[in-house]
């Protein structure tokens, strides 16, 4: 539901290489040409200026620049483009929120001082493992030293509010190997870790490795121990799930990440960007918009002054609305608030979803309090997506 304020995301495209897991909007530039950089930055800013319009005079309430691999720009481009988001939204609160997604590389090491000084109060590290042998089925460009040697580099160049990225259930991985990782990150003392299981998405080198049996996911009961050695792991030290996938120590949860679950409005610029518009006349459950996913198609679009998205952006119906808002609030530990809910669509979630909510109930999946309130059980969390299914 719209708060008034607005988030803003920056995708920046561009990875040293492409791991085979990945399908996000990313290009391969192995060294990143500062003509090619000073372009997309210039974009990023056209297409902000063409699309502020619709946010007019909403407070920031924070700032993401995601990737692909953002890290890769330079100090002095990261400053431009939030100094331009914040001219473009002068209204900020005192401690605003403003996240550089990082890997673990020299390069990157070396512009930690420069990002903070150009306006990065918080750091994603892109860890996924401690284990090399882990870091190498990943495809991933970086080995567990750099890791260590970037967290390092963060802590002396002073950022407090640091995220660290992990992924489990990787071909080959076992249930000590994750355990080892969980007890090195929480050495770490981060306030806040974000731990996914790898997804063989669609299309992907993976997809291809796991369909010709080159490669071998571990078993789903040894996923699921995974899963569960993760959050017990992080409890342990202090991070709360708050997610399914989002561990924060108290007043460390991330605040861009939570706009989209609790549907506000995001502003996203850049390649493959998806926005989330706010309630409008003729929209009342907001809009979607998704940017195109080729570089060269978004360049061309912005750089002549159209609009980076070709397509319209999708007006919610009531019916797509009522879903979104459910499964995305029951991915969080809050859950689903039944008399929110009820305000915005003028019937509670047990109106809607009875049966759904007696049978994931019954299954020990689901927990529903005196006032209609919804959230996931432990074993839920385990098998959310045969919740989620329930409520689309
Ligand atoms: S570094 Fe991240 S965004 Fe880039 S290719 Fe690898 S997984 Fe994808």
């Amino acid at each position: 539901m719209d708060d008034g304020r607005v988030g803003v995301y920056l995708h920046v495209p561009f990875c040293e290489r492409v791991c085979p897991y990945c399908d996000f909007a990313v290009v391969a530039v192995g060294r990143l040409a500062a003509a090619r950089e000073d372009r997309y930055v210039a974009a990023l800013l056209a297409e902000l200026a063409g699309r502020r319009g619709l946010f007019e005079g909403r407070p920031l309430a924070s700032v993401y620049l995601g990737g692909g691999t953002p890290s890769l720009l330079r100090p002095d481009s990261v400053a431009r483009l939030v100094a331009g988001v914040r001219a473009a939204f002068p209204e900020a609160e005192a401690g605003l929120e403003v996240t550089l997604e990082v890997n673990p590389s020299r390069l990157e090491r070396e512009r930690l001082p420069g990002f903070r000084d150009a306006g990065v109060t918080r750091l994603s590290v892109g860890v996924q493992s401690f284990d090399d042998r882990s870091l190498k089925v990943l495809g991933r460009a970086h080995r567990a030293d750099e890791a260590r040697a970037t967290l390092e580099a963060v802590a002396e160049a002073g950022f407090r509010d640091v995220s660290l990225d992990l992924i489990f259930g990787l071909p080959g991985q076992r249930l000590a190997d994750v355990e080892r990782d969980v007890a090195e990150a929480v050495g770490w003392a981060p306030g806040h870790v974000s731990a996914y299981e790898l997804t063989v998405e669609a299309d992907t080198p993976y997809a291809t490795a796991v369909a010709r049996g080159q490669l071998v996911r571990p078993a789903e009961d040894d996923v699921l121990a995974m899963m569960d050695a993760v959050g017990e792991g992080l409890a342990a030290a202090g991070l709360h799930a708050y997610e399914i996938s989002s561990y924060a120590r108290p007043g460390r949860e991330s605040v861009h990440n939570r706009r989209y679950w609790q549907r506000r409005a995001v502003l996203g610029l850049g390649l493959g960007a998806w926005s989330c518009e706010p309630p409008r006349p003729g929209a009342e459950h907001g809009a979607r918009r998704v940017n195109p996913r080729g570089l060269d198609a978004y360049l061309a679009r912005v750089e002549s002054g159209r609009p980076a998205a070709e397509a319209p952006p999708e007006v919610l119906d009531a019916a797509t609305a009522r879903s979104e808002a459910a499964f995305l609030a029951l991915r969080t530990a809050r859950g689903l608030d039944a008399a929110g809910f009820a305000a915005e669509f003028g019937l509670r979630p047990r109106d809607l979803y009875a049966e759904a909510i007696d049978e994931l109930r019954a299954a020990g999946l689901l927990q529903e309090d005196a006032s209609g309130d919804l959230r996931l059980t432990p074993q839920g969390r385990r098998l959310s997506d045969s919740v989620f299914e329930r409520f689309v």
